[in-house]
């Protein structure tokens, strides 16, 4: 084995691990189960060739690199998918009609949400873009926070962006989000809060659409979705 194929391993098996931490239980088992899959393509296509299955090999080849495509999809797609508690069992906060403005500590929000929307929502993260479920929904209805249940924008406000987040140009009341000023990773930014929970949205920029050329650049995964009934 050359030095640089032990260099490969090593990164592939560091990649494994880091994958496999930040997996829910299902995807872990479907992981598992693709490595299986790779594994048994790895021993059977030398002996394949051996008995001069050209052809066959050739298309496992093409097996595995679609294997391995499936797999960096599912491995993203999986960071919107994971624990959502969808009814906020585990939430005595979340509320969409009651306004009082809360102040929960991380540590409690920590012990009540889902770890990807506490990531963003309290450590400030972003989620990779065209990652989120929202990104380039055109559903009729009020997008929500998924912390707190505070209504935040309609989705009439909402427009087609191709920077990869759900965008909207104007909230759905001046004082349902507030403003921060953001001067991390060496930008000035102004970074946009839940006005009730005070939870991280994302940020707002000066290149959206007329009539007032604002653009909220949300995530997905702090916001919740509810189309109108009618
Ligand atoms: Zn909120």
């Amino acid at each position: 084995m050359r030095f640089t194929d032990e260099i490969g391993w090593v990164l592939r098996s560091a990649r494994f691990m880091i994958i496999y931490c930040v997996l829910d239980q299902k995807n872990r088992l479907i992981l598992i189960f693709k490595l299986l899959f790779a594994v048994i393509i790895f021993f059977i296509k030398p002996l394949l060739l051996e008995i001069r299955l050209y052809q066959y090999a050739y298309n496992l080849n093409k097996a595995g690199i679609a294997v391995l495509v499936i797999f960096i999809y599912s491995c993203i797609s999986s960071q919107n998918k994971k624990n959502m508690d969808p009814e906020h069992k585990n939430n005595p906060h979340y509320s969409r009609t009651d306004t009082t403005h809360l102040k929960v500590s991380d540590e409690e929000w920590k012990k009540i949400l889902p770890k990807d929307v506490y990531n963003i929502a309290r450590d400030k993260g972003t989620e990779w873009a065209f990652s989120g479920k929202y990104w380039n929904t055109t559903g009729i209805g009020t997008y929500y926070c998924a912390v707190c249940g505070n209504p935040l924008f309609k989705s009439d406000a909402k427009f087609a962006s191709t920077c990869g987040w759900p965008s909207f140009f104007e909230s759905i009341q001046p004082g349902s989000v507030t403003y921060h000023v953001d001067n991390t990773h060496g930008m000035q930014r102004t970074e946009v809060l839940c006005g009730r929970c005070d939870s991280h949205l994302g940020h707002i920029f000066d290149d959206g659409p007329p009539p007032n050329y604002k653009r909220f650049c949300m995530n997905s995964l702090v916001l919740e979705f509810e189309p109108d009934t009618k």
